[in-house]
């Protein structure tokens, strides 16, 4: 979208509120780092398209197999890094510096605001940090066990079995089984004839030969918008890896790391949860943005309302109208890619 099809009443009101505000809250999702060229999470790229992610990126994922789960996170890892902050990343890294009543809460674990310049607070006090991220970081590590041992690496590749080579060769492998991009497979005429004659043995007298409705047709697994992504074949994954090659703990030295992400499954980290109930707590706040993501998926949706409480005025930034499900009146709305439209509204 070209910049100018921005209402331009509506970037001059919101300016000007921007401009008078200084409690501003940002909810940052995936799209805020599509123009950075990051595929969102669950349209995962490349290798892993036909895997239901669901199934690795979770703690049962890697009780199953922690070098799949690895394998995974270094392709995500190289990806990340390969991209670049984009403007959005900078327009909200010049915001946080000139109002710090400004937080960020992101969804975003690919570590493009913290290279654009905001602190995550990683290196420093993690409570004064204006980034907050609920869903963690690429490029945080921290001990799989219990004993608490956490740091933070931007190596690629972490051990040699996490090599790009050693990815490709599994895609060698991988790609044996199932082809990218393969339509999924229809109920076949076979199946019609089966199900007819086993309605003719049922019903007897009363069968009546009809044809297969539209949904009988329909490919076996129609993707829904929200429903999971799952591989039409689903081949059994094994990285083959031992876990001893993997990255070890050093704290311990009895346990693997692992990255420190939310998986699916699991709570949000809770420090980060009380250091942004604490922001709520302190004061009313001005501004809420909802950048790059559906304000539906929890926390992002829990988060809007609770500024909204607080007295807020919501802005959202989106590529499509159809993904901003809770707006009201009064709030802004501006439809198009996040990198083009933050600096033109949070400009100064
Ligand atoms: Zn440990």
């Amino acid at each position: 979208m070209a910049s100018g099809e921005l209402d331009p009443a509506a970037v001059a009101s919101f300016r000007a509120h921007l401009s008078q505000s200084n409690r501003v809250v940002a909810v940052i999702g995936a799209g805020l780092s599509a123009s950075s060229g990051l595929s969102t999470f669950r349209d995962a790229n490349g290798l892993w398209c036909n895997y239901d992610v669901h199934l690795i990126a979770s703690p049962a994922g890697w009780r199953r197999d922690p070098g799949l789960v690895w394998q995974f996170y270094s392709d995500r890892r190289r990806t990340a890094l390969q991209a670049e902050p984009n403007p959005a990343h900078y327009a909200l890294v010049e915001l946080a510096k000139r109002k710090p009543g400004f937080v960020a809460l992101s969804q975003n674990v690919d570590g493009l605001l913290q290279r654009a310049g905001m602190s995550d607070g990683h290196s420093e006090d993690a409570e004064d940090a204006q980034l907050k991220l609920l869903h963690g970081n690429l490029f945080n590590l921290k001990c799989a066990g219990s004993c608490g041992y956490a740091t933070q690496s931007f190596e690629d590749p972490l051990c040699p079995v996490l090599s790009e080579d050693h990815a490709k060769n599994r895609a060698n492998v991988m790609g044996a089984g199932v082809k990218s991009g393969e339509k999924p497979p229809k109920a076949s005429a076979l199946l019609f004839e089966a199900i007819a004659a086993k309605n003719k043995k049922i019903l007897g007298e009363r069968f009546e030969k009809s044809e297969p409705s539209t949904a009988d047709a329909a490919p076996l697994k129609e993707l829904g918008e929200n429903v999971p992504k799952k591989p039409d074949v689903a081949p059994v994954l094994h990285s083959g890896i031992q876990t001893s090659d993997l990255p070890q703990c050093p704290g311990c030295r009895n346990n693997m790391l692992r990255p420190d992400v939310v998986w699916f499954g699991e709570a949000l980290a809770q420090d980060t949860v009380e250091q942004v109930d604490a922001w709520f707590e302190e004061d009313e706040v001005d501004l809420c943005l909802v950048i790059g993501t559906s304000g539906l998926v929890w926390p992002a949706a829990g988060y809007s309302e609770q500024a909204r409480k607080k007295g807020a005025r919501v802005a959202y930034v989106n590529m499509n109208l159809e993904d901003i499900k809770n707006r009201r009146e009064g709030d802004w709305t501006f439809i198009g890619d996040a990198a083009i439209i933050l600096p033109i509204i949070l400009g100064r």
